[in-house]
């Protein structure tokens, strides 16, 4: 449940006119607004602008439409080209959700874009935000766009203590309120141009803010203290011990099981990764002899930080292959093969006693 507390409708429509005036004079002109509202156009800006700055995004999307114009064509294009042409922009499971996209738009709509946002959000890649975003620019339907920059300006407008991302149901909330019908799609955009210029992350100009009267973190002399972020959770820490094995040919490795943690990936033998430190009396080495103790390292992932120390030993022929007969998903790497293995393994190669 949302726990704002809405503004009186006619302050609401007064700023809005305020800001979409603001607008018409300091708008930004971006390629994708420039000349008709096309669907493709502003899909096609929509897609590369997600995680990407409007710089970088820019060349791409003159690229794009000057190699294909039409949602057809991208539709019909090379995967292989479209992707090379996209290698630069990062994130390519957005290259790969692009042309699915135009070709549903092709196959199931004659080539044209839906234009609801219902609609719209059954298209490959279209999520929440692609499709209101569309069907308020490219339609002018009144949909309920947000983006990060959208949620900052709400955040302040109403002072939202709750953090993000549990505090967007506020945000929607708020920023239900102020939608436009009248000009459904320059309201986002005015809304955006605002946060990108005005309402910026740090140091908010908010003396030339048209919407500074109705704004609630100003009032209280706080605006960039919101939005609120919640507080970052400790990283937990995990412990392990690897196995470095090294023979005349190389070293040995083993073959990931398939899924989970860098599942089908190849590693180094290690103990389990667990809360509490190995102690050496735990450690259960593969083989008998001497491990020499020769150091630990660290590891960020995700959710955890790993601890390796690495045990190092140096086997005779008939040990290695006493290993390859014990273990069937061993094998031994050719010394110069170290980047067949993922960092967190790599790094083991590298500590020193
Ligand atoms: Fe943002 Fe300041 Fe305007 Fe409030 S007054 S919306 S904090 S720029």
């Amino acid at each position: 449940m949302a726990h704002i507390i809405l503004k009186a409708a006619g302050f609401v429509s007064r700023l809005r006119k305020a800001l979409l005036d603001w607008y018409d004079v300091h708008g930004r002109d971006l390629p994708w607004r420039e000349g008709e509202r096309d669907p493709y156009r502003i899909w096609l800006s929509e897609v590369m602008l997600q995680q990407t700055t409007t710089a970088h995004a820019a060349p791409y999307y003159h690229k794009f439409l000057r190699l294909w114009p039409t949602v057809a064509s991208l539709a019909a294009a090379d995967d292989a080209r479209v992707m090379a042409e996209w290698a630069g922009l990062g994130y390519y499971a957005r290259a790969r959700r692009l042309l699915e996209c135009a070709r549903a738009v092709v196959r199931d709509h004659g080539g044209r874009f839906p234009k609801t946002e219902a609609e719209l959000l059954r298209l490959p890649g279209f999520g929440p935000y692609t499709a209101a975003a569309v069907a308020a620019i490219a339609f002018g339907h009144p949909a309920n766009v947000v983006d990060g920059n959208i949620e900052r300006v709400m955040t302040r407008l109403y002072a939202i203590e709750a953090p993000l991302p549990a505090g967007r149901v506020e945000v929607r909330a708020a920023a239900e309120q102020w939608l436009a019908p009248e000009r459904a799609g320059d309201w986002p955009q005015a809304l955006m141009d605002l946060a990108a210029g005005v309402c910026r992350p740090k140091a908010p100009l908010c003396l030339l803010c048209p919407l500074r009267e109705g704004c609630d973190a100003f009032a209280r002399g706080e605006a960039e203290r919101f939005p609120v972020k919640a507080p970052k959770t400790a990283r937990p820490r995990r412990y392990g011990v690897a196995f470095l094995i090294t023979g005349d040919g190389g070293f040995i490795a083993e073959q990931r099981v398939g899924k989970g943690l860098l599942g089908g990936m190849l590693g180094l033998p290690h103990t389990e990764w667990r809360a509490t430190p190995w102690k050496d009396s735990e450690v259960g080495p593969p083989m008998a002899g001497d491990f020499e103790r020769a150091g630990a390292y660290e590891h960020v992932f995700t959710h955890f930080t790993l601890s390796q120390s690495v045990w190092r030993r140096h086997a005779g022929d008939s040990e290695i292959q006493e290993l390859l007969r014990l273990h069937n998903d061993w094998q031994l790497v050719a010394p110069d093969q170290q980047r067949a293995l993922p960092t967190v393994f790599r790094k083991a190669f590298a500590v020193k006693p």
